[in-house]
């Protein structure tokens, strides 16, 4: 495509520009990395069980939208809670 290849620098984070774009991609309600980790057993507890987490805690469910990482530990869990625990040492 391009005959020349210039390599941009990234934004700086100082941009108000970008800062207003990061704030505006967050959703007000996220309720940041800290609660939702806090919170994030309770909430795959009553996935697994078949309530509606996201009613009651609509910051978390945000913030699992948002956030990777957050909602990556979120399906660990989902699975951790889901799957029967193994009655005994499975060796192959
Ligand atoms: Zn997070």
């Amino acid at each position: 495509m391009g005959s020349s290849t210039q390599h941009e620098p990234p934004d700086p984070p100082s941009d108000p520009w970008a800062r207003l774009d990061a704030f505006l991609r967050t959703d007000p309600r996220d309720a940041g990395c800290d609660e939702t980790m806090e919170m994030l057993d309770v909430y795959a507890e009553l996935l697994a069980s078949g309530h509606h987490p996201s009613e009651r805690f609509p910051g978390l469910r945000a913030h699992l939208l948002a956030c990777g990482p957050c909602s990556e530990n979120l399906e660990g869990l989902l699975a951790a809670i889901t799957d029967e625990p193994p009655s005994g040492p499975s060796t192959s």
